[in-house]
């Protein structure tokens, strides 16, 4: 299918709105990407026509309501070639599945353990094994990047030992945009007897995710940076872990029997799905993952290279600024500062202009301490932005650079 940019765009109805008397120009798309009419068109019909609780009615709308979430289950089931819907696991986002790894899998480390993660994580994929720290004397080992923001992968090799009991890793940097090697860096775990998490928050709205392929152990991502509804991720885990995994939290819908003596928890998926799940937003997610099968990962992949291709050189021209990532394989986020200009000026005077960027650590501080610097502005890009917009940032950039 070709890549009708203009069909694309006249889906996503808050491209048409202004900022400051300016046309919206929306590259904050990894914080969260905009959403198309037809899944917010979806929310609006689900709450009105068929909002019941799901699992615990006999009446039509809690029948309606469930098979719409399990519809969705199975539509993720398939979008991320998982072998089962046993483990496809809904959960609030990204950062609820890795606290539920690292609560519910963490529950067997034990003193002396180690975990191998990177310095390129995201808080969440810091942070809940920071929290295991606490009961626990785990040992987190941190990967280092070269100065391109490609990850040392001989460190990382080196780390593996027979106290290591989990490697965990980012798909996509959200600050460097570099695509790390998920499959080689499974296939090494695993030769190390090693279970291993990706953190695919950046990676699904620009990847083709297989989990069968990459043979990880757990996959989490967010519906809301990929053109879905907000309050609802996934957990993809592989069945023989999760079997064997206590649940993360307690509560309705996650038990077979409850009984003062002893309870018992219900089978997969629901053992890891305690109280009412945000379902209307759990359906209208299928939706957006409609729109993203029927615009083509590869076709929106392609589109967004050429859009970082094609604003990197832009960029470059502008005098004082410095991109941090250079990977050959990045996805399309780019982190510059320019001089020693605060990034946070930057990002105001953008907006002005009607240029919607992030300024800050992006939730990856000690990545920001690697490169020593206390943040970036970030531009980052989805389906539907477009050269014209790129062009507007990079004029917009160069008057601001100007002032200063
Ligand atoms: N990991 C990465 C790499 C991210 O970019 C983000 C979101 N910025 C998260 C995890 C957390 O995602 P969420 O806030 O949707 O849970």
């Amino acid at each position: 299918m070709s890549f009708d940019i203009e069909r694309i765009r006249e889906q996503f109805p808050i491209l048409q709105r202004t900022v400051g008397g300016k046309r919206l120009i929306y590259l904050d798309n990894t914080a969260t990407s905009q959403t198309p009419a037809l899944v917010v068109d979806n929310i609006t019909s689900l709450y009105e026509h068929t909002k019941a609780n799901v699992h615990r009615g006999v009446h039509t709308l809690s029948q309606e309501a469930t098979d719409l979430q399990e519809q969705t289950r199975r539509k993720v089931k398939d979008y991320i070639n998982a072998e089962s819907i046993e483990e496809v696991i809904f959960t609030r986002g990204t950062t609820e599945g890795i606290n539920l790894v690292a609560s519910s899998f963490g529950d067997r480390f034990r003193d002396g353990d180690e975990i191998i993660l990177t310095v390129m994580e995201h808080h969440a994929n810091i942070v809940p094994w920071q929290l295991l720290q606490r009961h626990k004397d785990i040992k987190l080992r941190v990967v280092d990047v070269n100065d391109k923001g490609e990850l040392d992968l001989e460190q990382y090799k080196s780390y593996f030992n027979d106290r290591t009991v989990l490697a965990t890793f980012t798909h996509v940097s959200n600050v460097l945009g570099t695509v790390n090697p998920v499959k080689e860096m499974i296939c090494i775990a695993h030769e190390h007897g090693v279970p291993a998490m990706v953190d695919g928050a950046q990676a699904s709205p620009h990847l083709k995710i297989d989990v069968k392929d990459l043979d990880c152990d757990f996959y989490a991502f967010s519906s809301h940076k990929m053109y879905g509804p907000t309050g609802v991720g996934v957990l993809y885990g592989r069945r023989s872990l999760l079997e064997s995994m206590p649940p993360y939290q307690g509560g309705g819908e996650m038990i077979k029997h409850v009984s003062f003596k002893g309870t018992t928890f219900a089978d997969l998926p629901f053992k890891f799905e305690a109280g009412t799940p945000d379902f209307i937003d759990i359906a209208a997610f299928s939706k957006a993952l409609d729109f993203l099968n029927e615009t083509g990962l590869d076709s929106i992949r392609t589109h967004e290279e050429e859009l970082l291709r094609y604003t990197t050189h832009g960029l470059l021209e502008i005098p004082g600024i410095k991109i941090y990532g250079e990977a050959p394989e990045k996805a399309a986020v780019i982190s510059f500062n320019v001089g020693d200009v605060h990034n946070y000026d930057i990002g105001l005077l953008l907006d002005k202009l009607g240029v919607a960027v992030r300024t800050g650590h992006h939730c990856a501080q000690p990545l920001m301490e690697r490169f020593g610097i206390p943040g970036t502005v970030r531009a980052s890009f989805a389906a539907y932005n477009t050269q014209e917009e790129a062009d507007i940032f990079i004029a917009a950039l160069r008057r601001v650079a100007a002032m200063f």
